[in-house]
């Protein structure tokens, strides 16, 4: 129990102890009442302390599952063979947190593993992060807490760790309430760990870095030593070495996540135009499960830290764009390399584990199965190199290590163990391949002879002493001995001595088993440490090849991605944006949303063509259409039309093809999306402070090259407010120079139109619907003008509004369009109450009084002057 206190103590209170006690792992006090509530197991009490255990053999599972829930769990391990009378050492070999973990089954193979850490560091929002299970560390300096954030919550981070003084620093930063939400909602989502300010020491972080990458400077990654982000690289890697008690030894770069060349989408963009996970928090539904057909963990999670941070470099896009033009161009060679990369396996982390001392004969079971696969990806990317050169510029970054993989062929059994286990009396490893050692096969032979030679022992001491059922076994606790069965006992010879008796039997030895059984025994000893041994030289010889290896297991993630878009755009059919660099422009033609487009595709029933999607063209333009309003009734299509414009100007940047006929566009630097309050139901109470705050946050932090799309923003109030907000929105945004944000606005609001009247740069569209016997079909299709009327009715009739309800609001509808006053309208119905009538008095009244739309605007920009049209001239209804 004193090997427990001390462990215990040594521990932060929310970390779970699980301290191995002979064949289980057991939870005590405290943690054993927390561990049983969370892993459904028996809680039980010894001397009044409460216990709970798991089986050591099925531990991983419940350990993925503490994993998952964000807790946080030590191991202490016996760290020498059990001997009786003897107290077993015991210390903490590991603590598992979700952001260090590297086993396989505690990983999600598809996406990024990030733990990171965050300070403000004099005003400047500094952060890095890392994923041990593939070595990729980065780190940032932000000149704006809002970018800063919008990068954060891209990453998902699953471990945050914070200085002890964050909560204060951030509370003197300058922000918006809204990005506090944002805050709160990332560390809600994730375990996160305060650690002592001077952790986040800026020099000692420096020296840190370089000590875990072997380096003596950082000049050859770029970074400066007195960059302020690395005193939170410092920090993690300090904390990381104090969970895996040792330093981390996959780390041979570190990069600076540069934000000016990255194209910004914040949370709720992200949120909003579902780029990750959809609004019901699944992956299935989102752009990037559209986007992935990889067939490798690596390639998924390559197209993961795409999307993190979508291009604005032109050069880089245009290699993207080739590669995946290339691809689409050559589905054989698409089909033979996927192929081949499917019975691969996961190298980047198998690498990770490796070089973090988790060494196993499976993981190098796995590296050959890649590398088997290296020459033919190969020579099936080199094929026709020069009508495909940048596939061919792929292969020739595909090394095919050929001496690393006869070594891994010569010497390892095919099928090879999870573990390579020690103390298995005769069983060996089954790790080393017979043939490729001589001594080794000699000892094992010896083992294997020595065990033959009992064999023939048991036939002819059996024909010697005429006993039949005489039997030579053994055990681990006596070794070898010769069973005689009571019923046979004086038949055995005199030169046998007993050794122990049993209910229906004796056992005896004899001196020339004596002596065989130490041969035997000495060498499968001698065999197992040799097996061992062999081992380890085969995992240090591999390591020698860890660069080569990880850079080409970051090539095979590129292969898998691009050739999986190349198959995506031929068989989607998407073409490959033009980029112009003279004009600032968004012109689609035929566009189409990737992830409602495929959803109506799996679900074509009914008569072809019935749930095609219908493509529609955008035309936007920084000094001619810079405002698209889209009015059109509901259902028509306009939050889907709106949001898969954005989609693609996305899809363009992050290098894909794009699901579209045609689309030329200029990089835009920031999308913003944005949702009216009610269509984000999930979101608590003050919905409509929200979405102005988030509103507020666009007109604060647009520029001229972003691309904005709203969507029924100011429904979250009455009428006149939402409208009226609305309205300023639209003219702000449009403002009075030459050009502004491109911009998309879809609103039910159809007074808005109106405002084509007062700015140039607005352009009505509206999503047609056409009326059959009183009833409206959608046609999807977007087009130029202004809708006549929102046809809500009929869309009410459509959702199954009673008849009687529809007929009402019919008539209250005609006499509100003749101006006749409520009272009258009022007058011809029995039905409505008077506390009705005098409600409808009242927001005529109300609208009669309202002279124009109230002045939101008190952003930074309000400097521009401002075009207003007339709204007291507005017809409302
Ligand atoms: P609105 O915002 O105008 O109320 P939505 O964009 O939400 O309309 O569209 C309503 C539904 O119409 C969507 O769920 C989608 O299934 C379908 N839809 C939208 N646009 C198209 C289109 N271009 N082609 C086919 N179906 C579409
Ligand atoms: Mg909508």
């Amino acid at each position: 129990m004193k090997q427990y206190r001390e462990a215990r103590e040594s521990l932060e209170e929310d970390t779970l102890l699980l301290f191995r006690l002979g064949d289980f792992y057991e939870l005590f006090e405290r943690d054993a009442e927390r561990g049983a509530a969370m892993l459904g197991i028996t809680l039980t009490k010894r001397h009044e302390m409460p216990m709970a255990g798991i089986p050591f053999h099925a531990a991983e599972g419940y350990l993925t599952k503490l994993l998952n829930a964000g807790h946080k769990v030590a191991i202490c391990d016996q760290l020498e063979t059990a001997q009786t009378g003897k107290l077993v050492k015991r210390g903490i070999t590991r603590i598992l947190t979700p952001g260090t973990v590297l086993e396989d089954r505690q990983l999600e193979a598809s996406s990024n593993h990030f733990i990171l850490a965050m300070d403000i560091d004099k005003d400047i929002p500094v952060a890095s992060w890392l994923d041990l299970s593939t070595g990729k560390f980065i780190l940032m300096k932000s000149s704006n807490i809002q970018d800063f954030f919008s990068v954060l919550s891209s990453l998902s981070p699953r471990e945050v760790i914070l200085s002890e003084e964050w909560d204060q620093k951030f509370s003197k930063m300058k922000k918006s309430s809204v990005l506090e939400g944002e805050l709160d909602r990332m560390l809600a989502q994730v375990s996160k760990t305060e650690r002592p300010n001077f952790d986040f020491d800026r020099k000692a972080g420096a020296r840190e870095v370089m000590e875990s990458l072997k380096v003596m400077n950082l000049e050859g990654f770029g970074i400066n030593l007195d960059h302020p982000a690395l005193g939170t690289a410092g920090a993690l890697l300090v904390y990381i070495q104090d969970v895996l008690k040792g330093k981390p030894g996959n780390l041979t770069r570190i990069e600076e996540f540069k934000q000016g060349v990255a194209l910004i989408l914040d949370p709720a963009t992200q949120r909003n135009l579902e780029v990750f996970k959809t609004t019901a928090q699944t992956r299935k539904g989102s752009l990037m499960d559209s986007m992935d057909e990889t067939v490798t963990p690596a390639g998924a999670r390559l197209l993961e830290r795409f999307l993190t941070s979508p291009e604005r470099d032109l050069n880089e896009i245009r290699r993207r764009q080739s590669l995946v033009e290339e691809f689409s161009r050559v589905p054989s060679i698409v089909r033979d390399v996927q192929e081949v990369m499917r019975s691969g396996s996961d190298l980047e982390r198998i690498l990770g584990r490796l070089r973090n001392r988790l060494v196993r004969p499976r993981e190098l079971g796995g590296l050959r199965s890649t590398l088997r696969g290296l020459p033919k990806i190969q020579e099936v990317l080199s094929e026709n190199q020069h009508n495909y050169p940048s596939i061919g510029e792929l292969a020739f970054r595909v090394d095919t290590f050929e001496e690393l993989a006869s070594l891994l062929e010569d010497s390892l059994e095919e099928e090879l163990p999870a573990e390579i286990k020690l103390d298995v009396k005769g069983e060996g490893g089954r790790v080393i391949r017979s043939g490729y050692d001589s001594e080794f096969d000699q000892l094992r032979e010896l083992g294997s002879g020595g065990k033959k030679w009992i064999l023939e022992l048991e036939a002819s001491e059996r024909a010697k002493t005429g006993i039949s059922n005489l039997k030579v076994k053994y055990n681990g606790a006596f070794g070898y001995f010769i069973e005689i069965t009571k019923a046979n006992l004086h038949l055995v010879p005199d030169h046998y001595v007993r050794k122990q008796t049993m209910t229906n039997a004796e056992r005896f030895y004899t001196d020339e088993l004596r002596q065989k059984e130490k041969e035997i025994i000495n060498a499968e000893e001698q065999a197992v440490a040799k097996e061992q041994d062999l081992f380890l030289k085969v995992v240090e010889k591999t390591l020698e090849f860890a660069d080569g290896l990880s850079r080409v297991a970051e090539s095979l993630a590129e292969i898998d991605l691009f050739s999986s878009w190349g198959s995506i755009h031929r068989d989607r059919s998407y073409c490959i944006p033009e980029f112009v660099e003279d004009q600032d422009i968004l012109e689609i033609e035929q566009g189409r949303h990737p992830v409602v487009e495929s959803v109506l595709k799996q679900e074509s029933l009914g008569l072809a063509g019935t749930h095609a999607f219908v493509p529609n063209d955008c035309m936007l333009s920084a000094n001619r259409n810079q405002i698209a309003l889209i009015t059109g009734p509901n259902m028509a299509g306009k939050s889907t039309y709106i949001r898969q414009v954005a989609l693609i100007a996305l899809m363009a940047q992050v290098g894909s093809g794009v699901p579209a006929k045609a689309c030329r566009l200029s990089l835009v630097d920031r999308i913003f999306s944005r949702v009216g309050a009610g269509d984000e139901l999930a979101r608590g109470n003050s919905t409509f402070m929200v979405e102005m705050n988030e509103t507020a946050n666009i007109l604060n932090n647009c520029t001229e090259s972003s691309l904005i799309v709203l969507d029924e923003i100011g429904r979250g109030t009455s009428t006149y407010d939402g409208l009226s907000i609305a309205w300023s929105v639209v003219e702000h945004l449009h403002g009075s120079d030459n050009q502004g944000p491109k911009t998309l606005f879809a609103t039910h609001y159809h007074e808005l139109t109106r405002l084509s009247e007062s700015l140039p740069r607005l352009k009505n569209f509206s999503v047609a619907v056409k009326e059959w016997n009183d009833e409206i079909i959608f046609v999807r299709q977007v087009t130029p003008g202004a809708s006549e009327r929102s046809f809500g009715i009929q869309v009410a009739r459509l959702a199954g509004l009673p008849d009687s309800v529809v007929g009402r609001a019919k008539e209250i509808l005609s006499g509100l369009e003749t101006g006749a006053s409520a009272a009258s309208i009022s007058e011809s119905s029995n039905n409505s109450s008077s506390q009705e009538k005098t409600l409808m008095n009242k927001s005529l009244e109300n609208y009669k009084e309202m002279e124009g739309p109230s002045e939101l605007d008190n952003s930074s920009n309000s400097k521009k002057k401002k075009q207003r049209s007339d709204p007291s001239q507005l017809e409302l209804f």
